[in-house]
């Protein structure tokens, strides 16, 4: 029987700096000996990094053996644009989305043409069905965020799972999770999104942090409470190795309590950096160097 082992994917976002950009690369280079399924990169509204966005898809596309998967978000775009946007990244040659809101500026700037992921995600589909021929009538993958511990502008988790529902219902074919440090709320979310008719698969997106500063500033952007065992161990860690160490084992336990939970993949929040992601990955039972699904892919051949 063949052994069908987890989906493993990335996160990228696009690089600020020439030094930012050289790091990128090599770590692209070595994930890339991993094969993951898909490498995903964030987006944001505000033009330069917009650009740097299709930048990295473009390079992503044409110059590794990676497929990306494009972020794009409701904010900062009018619904033409968004759809512009759309057929620029499918002309790239990247055949799947996450489609997201994107956070609101506080300042009340933003006016959304689409208030929500939900119509993102029935635009890409809108954009499908039209561009039918150009797509050899295939399928494009369209992936929307969900939420283990409840989103900061939800009532309720009940809201959360309500909204994933309708994204699904909508057309969205999987969801990544946001980070989360608490794999009881990952179980949580699967054993409340299941029987609501959430059948799509719920990638749990795992961080290993290797820095105190780095978790809390994390845990504060995205409204998550700050794990205290973590931040403790971090906190009292007396090298670099050491804090290494610590961000690599608690991501390999989370990776292995969701994998239990019946996770079918694993998205890592790499924040552009590879050697922790690759030492957590190495002590699990995702082979690397080899393709996951078992296929005898050395043996094909051109006559
Ligand atoms: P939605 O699903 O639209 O939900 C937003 C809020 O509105 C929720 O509280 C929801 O409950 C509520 N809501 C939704 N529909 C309705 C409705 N019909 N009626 C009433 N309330 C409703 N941000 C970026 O800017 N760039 C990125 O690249 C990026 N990547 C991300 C990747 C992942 C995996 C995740 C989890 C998040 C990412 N984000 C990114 C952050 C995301 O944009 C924010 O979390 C944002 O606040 C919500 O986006 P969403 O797509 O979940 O929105």
């Amino acid at each position: 029987m063949t052994t069908v082992h987890p989906a493993l994917s990335y996160e990228l976002y696009p690089p600020r700096s020439h030094a930012s950009r050289e790091s990128l690369l090599r770590t692209i280079s070595e994930l890339e000996h991993t094969n993951p399924d898909y490498v995903s990169v964030t987006y944001s509204g505000d033009a330069a990094r917009k650009q740097n966005t299709l930048a990295l898809l473009d390079y992503l596309v044409h110059e590794t053996r990676l497929n990306p998967l494009a972020h794009l978000t409701c904010v900062g775009h009018s619904v033409a644009e968004l759809e512009r946007s759309v057929r620029l990244i499918l002309g790239l040659g990247v055949r799947g989305f996450l489609a997201l809101r994107g956070d609101i500026p506080d300042d009340g700037s933003q006016k959304l043409e689409l208030p929500f992921a939900r119509y993102l995600v029935d635009l890409i589909r809108r954009v499908e069905r039209e561009d039918f021929a150009h797509l050899a009538a295939g399928k494009v993958s369209v992936g929307v965020a969900a939420y283990p511990q409840k989103h900061p502008e939800s009532a309720s988790t009940l809201q959360d799972i309500e909204i994933l529902l309708s994204k699904q219902r909508a057309g969205a074919d999987f969801a990544i999770t946001q980070v989360f440090f608490d794999n009881d709320q990952y179980r949580g979310l699967v054993d409340a999104a299941r029987p609501a008719g959430v059948t799509m698969p719920l990638v749990p997106g795992i961080m290993p942090v290797t820095s105190l500063k780095r978790l809390l500033k994390l845990t504060e952007l995205a409204g998550l409470e700050v794990p205290r065992d973590l931040a403790y161990k971090l906190e009292t860690a007396t090298s670099k190795q050491e804090l290494h160490q610590i961000g690599v084992d608690y991501a390999l336990e989370q990776c292995k309590a969701v994998l239990d939970a019946g996770a079918t993949g694993l998205h890592f929040y790499t924040f552009n950096e590879h050697e922790a992601v690759l030492d957590v990955i190495e002590h699990l039972d995702i082979p690397r160097y080899s393709n996951r699904f078992n296929l005898p892919l050395a043996e094909l051949q051109f006559a």
